[in-house]
């Protein structure tokens, strides 16, 4: 799907400073080396198998089905994963092909702090130093996430600059990688910035669609009318969507944050509320303001708070192969409330967002028909932040 320049359509691409070609180009032969080798690839599977504790279930939600009355729910379990969500998938592939390369310290950005956690548990595991940038305002927000990175032994530096959160900490990543390509691998942690890291970052998710699929033939002996999953950079829905691609009968639909409503100031939905543009190395979707500067978004989940989209995403909007929905944070809280009553479940708030859309398409569907969920992730870390949603303070 992408071509030589890592072009997605129009989007994607490599809009870098000239000082940071040299990384990118590195990389980019390095993952065209590896992503062929059998002995890179066993290695992956092996680690996925063993670590990680792939394939994640793909669970049939009998209880929501009945009470939805309409399509059959299955639930992609990406939240049993080891650190608790697909971030581990994306992880341990990079951080293996980075070992590959001789490289011995992994960098990170993070927001909430769930792919710090996952690049410093993916350092930990092959012995390498880890350095995670982490807004500031952030690095208060998140402070458990912050104790349990250095836990695993990273170090977490604030970024101060801009709006002190997970764009302000991309940046920073990308200055520290350029001056420090010779030992240090940029882990990025989703499908966004230049080439090659929307591919590689998809290839590495895409493992989840694979899955599905077996999953669902060997049940069913058929394939889903439709793939839900919740979008912020982008990794678990384009992993899940992947092997779906060229089935033009499976429906793919992307959860956009819309926070407080696509139409508002408040909001993380870069489809439904942004414009094209070009930031953090790639041109894609992104929420700007009327002068075209990236705008400060806001969503009730702090895994979706990302003012842009994945290239690839852009693409799949523009062609009409998949399409995407912004959910507020109210259907989303919601969501979260009824999968944990209905089948005893909690899944992360970004993974309610999916679960919202799930619960507005099933009754319109018939009984035959299958939607596949993906949960991206667990809700334990989504608790306090849902309570004082609803108005309950339970001193987290
Ligand atoms: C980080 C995160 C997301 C958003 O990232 P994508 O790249 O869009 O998948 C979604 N769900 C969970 C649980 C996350 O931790």
């Amino acid at each position: 799907m992408t071509n030589p320049k890592g072009r997605f359509g129009v989007h994607g691409g490599q809009y870098i400073p000239e000082t940071l070609m040299n990384a990118v180009n590195e990389l980019d032969e390095a993952y065209e080396y590896y992503k062929k080798d059998p002995g890179f690839n066993r290695e992956l599977t092996k680690l996925l198998r063993e670590y990680a504790g792939r394939p994640s279930r793909l669970y049939y939600a009998s209880k929501m089905t009945e009470d939805l009355g309409g399509a059959g729910i299955y639930l992609k379990r990406e939240d049993l994963n080891h650190t608790g969500a697909h971030k581990i998938n994306n992880v341990l592939g990079q951080a293996l092909l980075a070992k590959k390369m001789g490289k011995t310290r992994l960098i990170a950005e993070t927001g909430a702090g769930q792919h710090g956690v996952a690049a410093a548990t993916a350092a930990a595991l092959m012995g390498m130093e880890c350095v995670i940038f982490m807004g500031e305002e952030d690095t208060v927000r998140q402070a458990l996430n912050v104790y349990r990175m250095k836990l695993l032994g990273a170090r977490v530096v604030p970024v101060r600059t801009g709006t002190a959160t997970l764009k302000d900490a991309v940046s920073e990543a990308m200055r520290e990688w350029t001056s420090r390509i010779s030992d240090t691998h940029y882990c990025l942690g989703s499908v966004m910035g230049p080439h090659p890291f929307p591919a590689m970052v998809r290839d590495f998710q895409a493992v989840i669609s694979k899955e599905i699929r077996e999953q669902i033939l060997e049940e069913r002996g058929k394939l889903p009318d439709a793939v839900i999953a919740c979008v912020g950079g982008g990794s678990n829905a384009i992993g899940s969507f992947y092997h779906f691609l060229k089935d033009e009968e499976v429906k793919l639909i992307g959860c956009e944050a819309a926070g407080r409503g696509a139409d508002t100031f408040e909001t993380a939905a870069a489809i439904a509320a942004g414009r094209p543009g070009i930031f953090h190395g790639m041109k894609s979707y992104f929420c700007q303001d009327r002068y075209g500067q990236i705008a400060p978004v806001r969503s009730v989940s702090a895994g979706l708070d990302y003012p842009g989209i994945g290239p690839e995403h852009a693409y799949l909007h523009d062609t009409g192969r998949a399409q995407y929905v912004p959910v507020t944070d109210e259907e989303a809280v919601s969501a979260f409330e009824y999968l944990a009553k209905t089948e005893g479940i909690i899944a992360a708030i970004e993974s309610a967002h999916a679960v919202a859309h799930a619960v507005k398409l099933a009754p319109a569907m018939n009984r035959d028909q299958i939607i596949v969920v993906t949960i991206s992730g667990r809700g334990d870390k989504d608790c306090a932040a849902v309570a004082r949603y609803r108005g309950e303070d339970i001193h987290e």
